[in-house]
């Protein structure tokens, strides 16, 4: 039995490992593009801020322990055909020759890349010439080529495209850096992950930690400023409102989305889904013979959803584990995501699991979101800190369908909604959520948890409508 994986990243490391665990004697080859297997892209903006000292500190594993498991790994190698009927592998390695590699089952783990908006003066990797300053940023390469522009031009000032949470971690990022950072989102509030009400609260935390924000404003143009500007870059954005906006800026950063690498998939006969993601089953199963898919390449089974593209290394680790396992034979599947994630940004954290108000009502629910404040612990106990909660129900059935929190970073706000998205995986109603038996002592929690008197104030505000 021989399983080859395509990508080296969350999906395709987490396959491979799968299938050892199982199957010791499974015989597993791992394709990677590049050369740094099992790397967390997640944490790129803690290297660049120095958080994180040096690059290699980033993988989740090294090369000899991925191999020591017992998976063989092919680096620098690229995927570059999947003949389905002869179940063969193209490959190029890095000399530039081409290999056919046969397979008993195939896993495509090709994530994403990042998304290239339509900005004159963005196209290529030095669009404005060698150097230019410009970036995305998605991989160890990508985050190389940021560090090397730190490093050789000690820029004073950048502009960052983009305030979803990337953007974010990499305002905070670069600021540690001593770099001087615009934010500029074309969106009326940063971090549309959150409903605008929470966003406007990271917006502050932002605001006080000396981030320029432009917000409802969309970048066009990235050109060489003139000599004598006060940066290296001119950036042209317009405003909903049509006014032209611009700033000068001595690095810029785009950060304004992925969309799924699907290309190898497609010409091989994959069906595609939504945001043309591969359209796989629960089962990570493409529909093509021997042929699995999982990560940021696939579509994203939702509990409260159906299908949508939410692609999150958490989702591509457990869909990549499913995958695995189903190579062998087996029959998992993939229970859906809920879109549960949490940033930190300077000393506040947002996290939001479920639904937010307007995507539940769009999904046909009858939502009513209730805001509301606790303590994350006894206020008479010294540190306690204020968290802000919307919790999203359907007026209905009382059904829990989202929660958002915003809060100080050591208010364990990542835990807080873990507790959320438990009870919507278990489609608890907002009352269940109150009723259930959580832990506490005065410096850690209250009698009533956090979330439960989020929960509280939810069932309050809908008795009151219904007065
Ligand atoms: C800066 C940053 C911060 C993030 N932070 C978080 C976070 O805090 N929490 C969270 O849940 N998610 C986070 N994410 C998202 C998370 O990193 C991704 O969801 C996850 O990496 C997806 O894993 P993947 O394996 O599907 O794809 P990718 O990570 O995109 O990896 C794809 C792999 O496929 C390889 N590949 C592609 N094409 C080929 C080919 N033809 N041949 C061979 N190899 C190929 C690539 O080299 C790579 O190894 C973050 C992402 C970024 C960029």
């Amino acid at each position: 039995m021989h399983l080859v994986m395509i990508g080296g990243s969350d999906a395709g490391i987490s396959a491979a490992l799968r299938a050892r665990e199982l199957e010791p004697a499974a015989d597993v080859t791992v394709i990677v593009a590049d050369a740094y297997p099992n790397f967390s892209i997640c944490g790129i903006p803690y290297y660049v801020s120095g958080d994180v000292a040096h690059w290699r500190n980033l993988a989740h594993r090294t090369t000899a322990d991925l191999e020591a498991t017992g998976m063989r790994l092919r680096l620098d190698t690229s995927a570059t055909r999947i003949d389905v009927a002869g179940r063969k592998l193209q490959v190029t390695g890095s000399d530039g020759r081409d290999e056919m590699i046969a397979y008993d089952k195939l896993i495509v783990g090709t994530g994403a890349v990042p998304v290239r908006p339509p900005i004159t003066g963005l196209s290529g990797p030095d669009a404005l010439g060698p150097g230019d300053g410009v970036h995305l940023l998605h991989t160890m390469g990508d985050t190389f080529a940021v560090m090397r522009t730190l490093q050789t031009t000690s820029p004073a000032s950048a502009v960052i495209v983009g305030a979803g949470y990337v953007g974010l971690e990499m305002a905070e990022a670069l600021t540690a850096r001593g770099v001087q950072v615009t934010q500029i989102e074309q969106l009326p509030e940063v971090l549309a992950t959150v409903d605008p009400e929470l966003g406007g609260l990271v917006h502050a935390e932002l605001a006080a930690h000396d981030i320029q924000i432009l917000t409802s404003a969309t970048v066009q143009q990235i050109s060489r400023a003139d000599p004598g500007a006060s940066g290296r870059l001119r950036v042209i954005a317009r405003g909903n409102t049509g006014e032209a906006i611009e700033r000068h800026a001595d690095m810029v950063l785009v950060v304004t989305g992925v969309q799924p690498d699907t290309e190898l998939a497609a010409a091989a006969g994959a069906r595609l889904g939504i945001r043309g993601a591969i359209q796989v089953d629960p089962g990570m199963q493409t529909g093509l013979p021997d042929v699995l898919a999982a990560g940021d390449c696939v579509i994203t089974h939702h509990r409260l959803l159906g299908e949508t593209y939410l692609p999150l290394g958490t989702t591509a680790h457990k869909q990549g584990r499913v995958a695995g396992e189903n190579a062998l034979g087996r029959n998992r599947q993939f229970a859906g995501s809920l879109g549960t994630q949490v940033v930190k940004i300077f000393d506040q954290a947002a996290a939001r699991t479920g639904l937010r108000h307007d995507e539940a009502a769009a999904a046909g629910f009858d939502p009513i979101t209730v805001q509301s404040e606790a303590d994350d612990h006894k206020a008479y106990y010294p540190g306690s800190h204020r968290i802000t909660m919307r919790v999203t129900g359907d007026r209905r059935t009382g059904r829990l369908l989202g929660m958002q929190l915003f809060g100080h970073k050591h208010a364990e706000i990542a835990k807080r909604i873990d507790i959320a998205a438990t009870a919507i995986f278990n489609n608890m109603t907002v009352e269940d959520m109150s009723d259930l038996d959580l832990s506490y002592t005065p410096p850690l929690g209250s009698p009533w948890e956090a979330v439960q008197m989020g929960a509280q104030a939810w069932d309050r505000e809908v008795r009151n409508l219904s007065m």
